[in-house]
């Protein structure tokens, strides 16, 4: 990672219609959010200047608060205008955008109803999630003890904070044992996905995905959807089990942090950086600037 410590940087932070100096930027510790997970976010990312599917990011961090039972008092026109701000207030073209919207500290307890809902967005430069060469080689998954839970269980298509101690558990476990992350089966043992990224496979030709019943339904998975599509590539969405993967020639992740990021082993599956993966990570690089 490298570099100072996310509080105690140079720059601007937009904290409810505010620019805060960047270290200004900071919560008292009986905050809702903190103890009961009560915040949504976003994770966006600028290429020369633009940030990619910004309205789609912003209409998901509308959509994740109203599952978590509260209204963000911005609106998607405002949200927009302030994450575009914030990018040209610390002078980035390319970086990485991160809106967060929270439950305040008026009440502490399971209850939350008269907490204020805050909204924050912070930018930064960062190049890529996976290192170079993890990229180059194909990064390689260990599969997590933890499950995605079902949907009668959590609000699983909201990109809420809460949903991530699972993911952070299972990357933390895959890191330990040398691995770059980890496969997350879910509630049923089929595949789901990484701990921030959508998962496909190339089997025989076809591009195989899970269907998004359970985890979120990655912006940059239907864009990679839609351009597989446009190539001619079949995309198949299913159930996926762990033993398909035996039968797959490719494997690559999908998401906004990893863009198209080559999986070269899952457990003892080897795979192939191949010539599908190469060019949906060409035409996602040159979609993304376009
Ligand atoms: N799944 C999880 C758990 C994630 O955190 C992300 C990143 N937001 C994704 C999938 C991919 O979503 P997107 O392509 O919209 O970034």
């Amino acid at each position: 990672m490298g570099g100072p410590a996310y509080h105690d940087r140079d720059g601007l932070i937009w904290v409810d219609g505010h620019l805060l100096p960047w270290r200004d930027a900071r919560l008292h510790m009986l905050t809702h959010a903190l103890h009961y997970a009560s915040s949504v976010f976003e994770g966006e990312r600028a290429y020369e200047g633009n940030i990619f599917k910004l309205t789609e990011h912003t209409q998901r961090l509308h959509y994740s608060a109203s599952q978590m039972g509260f209204d963000i008092p911005w609106s998607v026109a405002q949200i927009d205008t302030a994450c575009e701000e914030i990018l040209v207030a610390n002078q980035i073209t390319d970086g990485y955008v991160r809106p967060i919207a929270w439950r305040g500290s008026e009440m502490m307890g399971v209850s939350a109803q008269e907490n204020t809902i805050h909204l924050g967005i912070a930018a930064w430069p960062w190049p890529s999630y996976f290192s170079a060469e993890a990229r180059n080689f194909g990064i390689k998954l260990k599969t997590s003890l933890w499950r995605r839970p079902s949907p009668d269980t959590a609000p699983v298509h909201a990109k809420a904070a809460g949903l991530y101690m699972i993911c952070t558990l299972s990357k933390h476990k895959a890191e330990s044992e040398g691995y770059d992350d980890a496969l997350m089966l879910d509630y049923r043992g089929r595949i789901a996905e990484a701990t921030g990224a959508n998962i496909f496979m190339l089997i025989d030709g076809k591009l195989h995905t899970p269907i998004p019943d359970c985890f979120l339904d990655g912006i940059t998975r239907r864009t990679v959807i839609e351009l597989a599509q446009a190539k001619g590539i079949d995309v198949v969405e299913r159930i996926i089990m762990p033993e398909d993967l035996s039968t797959a020639q490719e494997v690559f992740l999908t998401g906004t942090a990893a863009e198209v990021t080559p999986v070269g082993k899952i457990d003892e599956y080897e795979f192939e950086v191949g010539e599908v993966t190469r060019l949906m990570m060409e035409n996602y690089e040159s979609l993304v600037r376009m």
